[in-house]
């Protein structure tokens, strides 16, 4: 009996030191630890923050000179907040920010479950997050701990914050907006901010220096009702056609512009109806000989920050939805087209501004090129910190990338993901060096 029963522990004995082996080198590299991070499953609408940040904590503790800090912006919503001390703490520091949370995934939709993180033989690393922004929040950290193994005496100039809030993907309200409000933010003393920006298709990094603010617009008529078979003017529905047809064309002289290529999608007001409401209804369907008292249209309308708020409110008012034709409207503004001191919200990609300027060196130093900025053409986080009147960058490093963000089947390529650190290091170091030739007097 034992002689048979004894190949079986020697083989468990030896699977389980395979298996140890095994995870231990996993947890060791660079791209093992992206999966780990991936494979927490933080999307609305129940993101798990305490996983996340114990995760983060625990990589930090294990790079030399990195503080953590856990702040709670409401009882159970935390941030992480890791600052890495430069040797002149008295300059505004710089602050790289990701956010924890993902949108939610469609897992019956993916060709790989979005978060098990799985990597094809070519590569690709598969979940939600992995590039909206996961990617960013490790690549950071292990940027410095490159760095710092490197080159062990390495200190940054200025203090170096690493950011992960919550609550982005459903608009930063109990996250970032809740955070620079407080005396912790204020204290930080900001004075330049790293945020997400977007994958690029060819070989060159994108780099977003605005993003569009969205109104949200619902215009509404009413009119007599009447029978269906006689003309009358004024009725709620003509009323509400006409509407639709100025602001088509309105649509129409902005798209033809991009069409044309002289302009970005980001870069012009873009507007489009999201949803009609109108009718009598009746048990099988609309009542077909009424025409009716009121109806209306709700329209998603993103301004690019060179838009100009009063004269839009203007145009609305007076074309889309004029008083003398019966209508009404409401508009929700969901962000701001201006800063603090009345600024258009944007951060200037131009040597007029010097944050540009050694941020710009640092990725061309790093053997890396820059396509024209733009405006991202939704919204981030980053506008909390423009309005402060803060320089920020959207920029996450991932080039000749399928653009993926909110999509099914999400994936950054393990290549594409390693090359990013590289880069970022080199621009972790890069700013700092050059920041000391260009920037000591800011
Ligand atoms: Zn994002």
């Amino acid at each position: 009996m034992l002689d048979h029963l004894q190949p079986l522990p020697i083989l468990l004995l030896l699977l389980l030191f395979l298996s140890l082996t095994l995870s231990t080198s996993e947890s060791d590299t660079p791209i093992s630890r992206f999966q780990q991070y991936l494979r927490i499953n933080t999307a609305h609408p129940n993101p798990n923050y305490t996983t996340p940040i114990n995760y983060l904590t625990n990589f930090a503790n294990s790079i030399p000179n990195l503080h953590s800090k856990i702040i709670h912006l409401t009882p159970t919503i935390p941030l992480l907040l890791l600052t890495w001390p430069g040797s002149n703490p008295s300059l505004p520091s710089i602050l790289f920010n990701s956010h924890l949370d993902s949108v939610p995934a469609e897992p019956e939709k993916w060709t790989h479950p979005p978060f098990a993180a799985h990597k094809t033989s070519d590569g690709r690393i598969f979940a939600r997050g992995a590039q909206d922004d996961k990617c960013i929040g490790m690549q950071y950290l292990e940027a410095i701990k490159a760095i710092q193994s490197s080159d062990p005496n390495f200190v940054p100039l200025r203090n170096v914050h690493i950011l992960y809030v919550p609550e982005e993907e459903v608009g930063g309200f109990n996250g970032m907006r809740k955070f620079v409000e407080r005396k912790e933010f204020e204290e930080l003393n900001v004075g330049f901010v790293m945020d997400e920006g977007q994958a690029s298709t060819n070989d060159e990094f994108r780099v977003f220096y605005a993003d569009r603010t969205p109104w949200h617009m619902v215009i509404k008529a009413v009119g007599m009702p009447g029978h269906g078979s006689k003309l009358v003017d004024n009725t709620a529905m003509e009323n509400l056609m006409k509407s639709i047809e100025v602001i088509t064309k309105f649509r129409e002289s902005k798209f033809v512009i991009v069409k044309a290529g002289l302009a970005a999608n980001s870069e012009v007001i873009s507007v489009n109806p999201v949803f009609l409401k109108a009718g009598t209804p009746s048990p099988t369907g609309f009542v077909m000989n009424m025409q009716p008292s009121e109806a209306e249209a709700g329209f998603d309308i993103r301004m690019p920050p060179t838009a100009d708020p009063q004269l839009m409110r203007k145009i609305i008012e007076e074309q889309w939805a004029p008083a003398w034709r019966n209508m009404t409207y409401e508009i929700t503004e969901k962000g701001f087209l201006r800063d603090n001191m009345g600024r258009p919200l944007m951060t200037l990609a131009s040597d007029t501004n010097p944050w540009w300027s050694v941020f710009n060196e640092a990725v061309t130093r790093a053997g890396g090129k820059l396509s024209k900025p733009e405006i991202l053409a939704s919204t981030t986080d980053a506008r909390f910190m423009r309005r402060l009147g803060i320089p920020t960058f959207g920029f996450s490093p991932m080039k000749n990338t399928p653009i993926l963000l909110h999509d099914h089947n999400e994936f950054l390529k393990d290549t594409v993901y390693l090359e990013g650190i590289k880069h970022l290091k080199t621009c972790f170091a890069g700013i700092s060096i050059l920041e000391k030739m260009i920037l000591h007097t800011i």
